[in-house]
């Protein structure tokens, strides 16, 4: 993994990174965030040409402290709470059978600005498209892209990139990112919906490890559709390191990079690239549009592995998201024009973070307590324990630092991401 941050032009990772960053925060004080003088700060603060936002999906607050107890120890902070301003977002959707949101209308919230209904791609609760702030910023002539480990087509990065009333018609999502939204680099997994039953590609049909897994796309095959409008193809990480040009199409799996599955039931977190090597790739490609960029960032097994209560494999995920946010936070270090978000969707699981204490076992199966596990640095451990196999309606943080970052200080809904995001990426003319 470091060899892609030293491979890239900002020199050695870390180090380099915090002494970017305390400059930065000089240099480009948000109000407020590092108490530097207004006037000196409004004379220098950059205006935001580039964003990266980054999704842990089903990533909440517990999620987070649960990592950071893990990774980064008793008295420890992650990266991706250590960015200058922190807030938090409600998730509820418009939803007349749900009070809880799933992921296609959360981030419908966050593309469009609009509260729709559960499986909703960017359409409102009548099924009318809404503008999306991809297709703003590629219209506004920003590079945009998506890195995640689930399908590439999958709720989540799709919103902020396609139009459909059925989150379930990837390869729908799939025809309109080549015919309408035209992001320049799109990394993660999903190839089963870019071909057509028969013809399986680089990841065979009916694997050992899921053999549910299988080409099921009905829009031809939209691989070669690909490489016909100039995407470079690639499907591993050393073809993917090796290519050039400004549109990287990267399949790295049949569905999801990994497999959801509950302790000791075939559940595996092993992407075939790593989420941080995609970003590094992703910024690296989008970095050349002098026009700034949109990149889109998911980390998908926090959600799918807590949806199995699974605490060791959503530690996993957490693990790599948290990398991934260091690649992006030595990125914005150096480009003080970059708006960094890191938020979830919502929260998955109900995780809790207790102490190790059997006496309160309030689950069975799956659900039972996880643990114990390690704190970072101490030979102290702790216990996960959750209240359900599905989403919970509980706040999520949202951290963030550059130009327009301390907007996102105080209590929002999740729309109100757009209402921040569209001023860097569809400025009104
Ligand atoms: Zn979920």
């Amino acid at each position: 993994m470091n060899r892609n941050v030293r491979g890239l032009r900002w020199g050695t990772p870390v180090a380099a990174a915090s002494a970017a960053v305390v400059a930065t925060m000089v240099l480009n004080p948000t109000p407020g965030a590092s108490g530097a003088p207004q006037s000196t700060a409004k004379a220098k603060a950059p205006t935001a040409k580039n964003v990266i936002f980054i999704n842990g999906d089903g990533m909440g607050a517990a999620a987070r402290e649960a990592a950071r107890l893990h990774l980064a120890g008793l008295q420890g902070r992650l990266t991706m709470d250590r960015l200058p301003v922190s807030g938090q977002l409600t998730t509820t959707p418009d939803d007349p059978k749900a009070v809880v949101t799933d992921s296609a209308a959360a981030a419908t919230a966050w593309a469009t600005g609009e509260k729709t209904y559960n499986g909703a791609i960017s359409v409102d609760t009548h099924g009318n498209p809404l503008p999306t702030l991809g297709a703003q910023a590629k219209a506004a002539g920003k590079a945009t892209g998506l890195v995640t480990t689930a399908q590439v087509t999958d709720a989540s990065p799709a919103a902020f990139f396609a139009n459909t009333a059925d989150r379930g018609k990837q390869d729908e999502i799939a025809r309109q990112y080549l015919d309408v939204s035209k992001p320049d680099v799109i990394l993660g997994g999903g190839e089963d919906w870019w071909l057509p039953a028969g013809t399986a590609g680089a990841f065979p049909d009916k694997p050992a490890e899921d053999t549910s897994e299988g080409s099921r796309g009905t829009k031809g095959n939209l691989i070669a559709k690909a490489r016909r409008s100039g995407y470079r193809y690639v499907t591993n990480a050393k073809d993917l390191d090796k290519a050039t040009g400004g549109k990287v199409l990267g399949l790295f799996g049949n569905e999801e990079m990994f497999q959801q599955r509950p302790e000791g039931q075939g559940d595996v977190y092993a992407p075939a690239v790593d989420l941080a090597t995609m970003t590094s790739k992703a910024l690296k490609t989008l970095d050349k549009n002098k026009k700034g960029f949109f990149l889109m960032v998911e980390e998908e097994g926090v959600d799918e592995f807590a949806h199995s209560n699974n605490g060791t494999r959503v530690l996993q995920s957490m693990q790599q998201l948290e990398k991934a946010v260091a690649v992006a936070r030595a990125y914005q270090a150096t480009h003080p024009d970059t708006l960094l978000v890191v938020t979830g969707d919502h929260e998955t699981g109900g995780l809790a973070v207790e102490e190790n204490d059997t006496g309160d076992e309030s689950g069975t199966g799956v659900s039972a307590e996880d643990g114990p596990f390690t704190i970072h640095g101490s030979d102290r451990t702790f216990t996960i324990d959750w209240t359900t196999s599905g989403h919970s309606s509980v706040d999520v943080p949202v951290t963030a630092a550059g130009p327009l970052a301390s907007r996102f200080t105080g209590k929002h809904a999740n729309t109100y991401v757009h209402d921040v995001l569209s001023q860097v990426l569809a400025p009104r003319r």
